[in-house]
């Protein structure tokens, strides 16, 4: 280790708390410190390189070096490097990302709102929803429908839509009046040779008697990833959403899609509600949407819930909601010039032409043993490791196998992500032939020694 970088893993060790990490075992392990960053590799303090396959988190779309958004933040900082936009106020840049946005949506989504994050994105719709039911006089109407194993971010409410046990457990939540439903995921929920399409029924018909149940006039919105990412990558069975759209119609519930890793391409379509055939009442976008470049989020709403808002009939003052970044003249430069690169390189097509061969390539591991599924869509891919292939049994704990493999893949060069035993990928959307290859060779490798480990282990 050179003597800076010990430095800097000191400094790290002595201050920080990192999100989602095991404080003591870092202490142990102390940091991996990512230096700079070159199309879809990053670098390393010790100068080792890594194909990024995660695009960090799930967000780097046009890889670690572009210099046209780097130029774009620049030429923004110099003219109006910050400016707000209540009480009246509009600056350029969020005006034309807005206009843009609303160019690209599905059909009927006429009206955006600009985050930070993802978190504070769906913090931002419960509020917005709350706030349209109330305006509407019908202030029963308030709960959410989300399902387990969704991920909708962190904040009190947004982690409240959450349905990961370790997001809820200790921090006291849900907060929010929520009801999780049955994750739409076959290979796990699915029942003893049930098909997909018989097991996509039992959900709606689960949905709509939880419906009657709560009562429809109290349940405000249905809210789901598209396909969902970060639980553990889970693609809809078939006939999923068509059912569930229906339904909401049905009860007039609003229909959210929470686009947040689906949004930009990462499915080969623009959005991830396109590929499944559904349009939203809402749609919240952030990630890709600058690269992540910097932090954004954009919300994107139909003239009826503007409507109800705008109107406010029945509430007291004025939409009281809104950040001091929000709509942030850099960010929202940042995913201007973002969208026209992927416009321009119609990255989603090479998101559609460069996933087929990542899942082609993936499905050959499907007859690995530590195998059980390969899953996925265009450029978001999971692999679950099993104990059993047969039973589909997994690890005990979960997540052991899963971590072991993702520590394995640093010493391959290949940054993936482990949710529980599954190892998700996610790569930018630039990636060539030859990353993909890379990326699936470095792959097969890391799942060979995570067995040869395994069974050392004794773990099988
Ligand atoms: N929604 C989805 C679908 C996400 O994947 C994430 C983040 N992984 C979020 C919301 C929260 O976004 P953020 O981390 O920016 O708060």
């Amino acid at each position: 280790m050179t003597t800076r970088s010990n430095s800097l893993a000191q400094a790290d060790l002595a201050t920080a708390l990192h999100p989602y990490t095991d404080a003591r075992a870092h202490e142990q392990r102390g940091p991996l410190i990512i230096e700079r960053g070159e199309g879809v590799r990053v670098f390393d303090s010790e100068g080792r390189d890594y194909i990024e396959a995660m695009s960090g988190l799930w967000s780097v779309a046009l890889g670690f070096s572009e210099e046209r958004l780097v130029k774009a933040a620049t030429a923004q900082m110099e003219k109006l490097p910050y400016y707000h936009s209540f009480t009246h106020k509009a600056h350029e840049p969020s005006i034309r990302l807005g206009e843009k946005l609303v160019e690209m949506a599905p059909e009927g989504l006429t009206r955006v709102f600009f985050t930070n994050s993802g978190s504070e994105a769906n913090d931002t719709v419960i509020k917005m929803v709350w706030f349209m039911n109330n305006a509407l006089g019908r202030p029963k109407k308030k709960k959410f429908l989300a399902r387990t194993k969704g991920y909708h971010g962190i904040t009190i409410a947004s982690g409240s839509l959450t349905g990961l046990p370790n997001n809820h457990r200790d921090f006291d939540l849900p907060a929010i009046p929520v009801v999780h439903l049955t994750c739409p995921h076959h290979y796990r929920f699915g029942h003893e040779g049930e098909s997909e399409q018989d097991f996509a029924k039992r959900l709606i018909a689960e949905a709509e008697e939880t419906i009657l149940r709560e009562d429809p006039d109290t349940i405000a919105a249905f809210i789901g990833e598209p396909l969902m990412g970060a639980g553990g990558v889970m693609p809809p069975p078939e006939g999923y959403w068509d059912g569930i759209a229906a339904l909401c119609k049905k009860y007039d519930i609003l229909l959210v899609a929470d686009e947040v890793i689906n949004g930009f391409g990462r499915l080969g379509t623009t959005f991830g509600c396109q590929k499944y055939g559904f349009t939203p009442d809402i749609l919240v976008t952030s990630k890709q949407l600058t690269s992540s470049y910097l932090p954004l989020a954009a919300i994107l709403f139909s003239e009826k819930v503007y409507d109800a808002i705008a109107d406010n009939t029945h509430t007291i003052g004025t939409f009281g909601h809104g950040y001091t970044a929000t709509g942030h003249p850099v960010a929202t430069a940042v995913g201007l010039e973002n969208l026209a690169i992927i416009e321009e390189r119609d990255l989603v097509g090479n998101a559609a032409r460069m996933g087929e061969r990542l899942q082609e390539g993936l499905a050959i591991l499907k007859d690995h043993p530590l195998v059980g599924e390969v899953r996925g869509e265009g450029l978001i891919a999971g692999v679950e490791l099993v104990a059993d292939k047969a039973k589909k049994t997994p690890f005990d704990p979960i997540g052991k196998v899963g971590t072991r493999a993702f520590e394995i893949g640093h010493e391959e060069g290949l940054i993936i992500r482990n949710a529980g035993d599954t190892l998700a990928l996610c790569p930018p959307l630039i990636v060539t032939e030859e990353d993909v290859d890379a990326i699936l060779a470095r792959l097969t490798r890391i799942i060979d020694r995570t067995w040869e480990w395994v069974q050392a282990e004794g773990l099988k």
